[in-house]
């Protein structure tokens, strides 16, 4: 019987597949990495055996080997009901998810140029299940769109006016299906309506933003044009001064380094020197690592500041909420960053900051702490799985 809803995540490298049922719940997951290479692998998550790729598999054959053992596994009967894809970029194209036709796709390439390590391998993973399942209901889920509700005075940049007319420069956001999926988990919590439900989002993994979301929409948030603006992050800068460019284009260091450097070098591994692994530096801290405890004070310290600077764009907080792999399972980080907002009269409470919230409905933040401070674990797919069978008419 057909009865599942496939997420697909397509990345430069690797994909990663979910498996829903009808009613969204999660039935299996996958991951093929290092594909186009050698050594390309692939695993159900919580399998011990990988599973066998061709030498260099692309994107099609990992896929295809990947429904292959869902369907011998007796996961996957027949064809799924429809397939939702993540697409890092939607421009100003996309407010919310799109089904994809011709169009849909012509428009992904469209503003390709804005994230283009991004959209054209999430392509790929599109026109591959395309290839696999030509007749099931496919559709597109961007980490931008949840930001198009953002007004002018915060997504624009004070640049000449024609740099966003002429070539769409201006602040975009990313990780908005996470971000979307704070809010909805925050007012079902806090027993309020989505839709008057306000709330700061801190969404800290490898990549890091936070976004102001006032009554259920966001207003405000970190990232910009591209995912680098904001936060510290596992190896990006985050925010730095625009002069940089041209002070290490003076010291000889051309435009492709200084990217290479703030993208991939900067952030918790520049300024440690070790990692950007944020449970490895609490550990090198806690031995008297002097850089590991200077990459967690820089980073803790952000973030409350871009805590504070939200709270501008609001009129009014429900909840402060942590997720991502840092935000869900760092006490260390939620201690150390709610330390520098006692102006704001956020609190935490230790003990149930230390279990994380586990045995007290997600809050962490102490009873007499001013607004609530809660940690709610992210699940990007599962909104990508029904935004998948809404647009398809499940
Ligand atoms: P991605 O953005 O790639 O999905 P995740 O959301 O999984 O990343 O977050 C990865 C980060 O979460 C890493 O820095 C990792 O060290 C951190 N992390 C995971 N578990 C813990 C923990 N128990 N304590 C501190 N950091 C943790």
């Amino acid at each position: 019987m057909e009865d599942s809803i496939l997420v697909v995540n397509s990345g430069s490298s690797s994909v990663k597949l979910a498996l829903f049922d009808k009613h969204h719940q999660k039935k299996a997951s996958a991951l093929a990495e290092k594909l186009n290479k050698t050594d390309a692998t692939a695993q159900i998550t919580g399998s011990p055996e990988p599973i066998a790729l061709p030498e260099n598999a692309n994107h099609q054959q990992a896929l295809q080997v990947l429904i292959e053992t869902f369907t011998q596994k007796e996961l996957l009967q027949g064809q799924p009901l429809a397939i939702g894809h993540r697409v890092v970029h939607g421009g100003e194209t996309f407010r919310e998810a799109a089904l994809i036709d011709i169009d849909t796709i012509a428009a992904i390439k469209k503003v390709s140029g804005l994230a283009p390590l991004h959209n054209p391998v999430n392509l790929v993973g599109i026109e591959a299940m395309q290839v696999l399942f030509p007749s099931v209901p496919q559709v597109a889920v961007f980490d931008t769109a949840y930001h198009q509700s953002l007004p002018e005075r915060a997504y624009r940049y004070a640049l000449p006016k024609h740099c966003y007319e002429d070539w769409g420069v201006r602040r975009y956001g990313f990780h908005g299906t996470s971000h979307y999926f704070m809010v909805q988990e925050a007012a079902r919590l806090l027993s309020k309506p989505a839709e008057k439900t306000s709330i700061i989002s801190a969404h800290l993994g490898n990549g890091c933003s936070i976004t102001a979301i006032q009554d259920g929409k966001s207003i405000d948030t970190s990232m910009g044009l591209t995912p680098l603006e904001g936060l510290v992050m596992g190896t990006r800068s985050g925010d730095v001064d625009p002069g940089l460019f041209d002070y290490l284009a003076g010291q000889g260091v051309s435009a492709s380094d200084v990217h290479a450097m703030l993208n991939n070098e900067s952030g918790l591994l520049g300024l440690s020197g070790h990692t950007n692994d944020m449970r490895t530096l609490c550990e090198l801290a806690e031995k008297g690592d002097k850089p590991a405890r200077l990459a967690i004070d820089v980073f803790c310290f952000r973030l409350a500041r871009y805590i504070g600077a939200m709270t501008a764009s609001l009129r009014h907080l429900d909840a402060v909420v942590f997720t991502g792999g840092i935000g869900e399972n760092s006490a260390e980080v939620r201690r150390e960053t709610i330390k520098h907002l006692s102006l704001l009269g956020l609190m935490m409470d230790p003990e149930l900051n230390q279990q994380h919230g586990k045995e007290s409905g997600n809050r962490v933040s102490h009873a007499d702490s001013r607004f609530p401070i809660l940690t709610i674990p992210t699940n990007e797919e599962l909104v990508i799985a029904q935004e998948a069978s809404r647009l398809a008419r499940l």
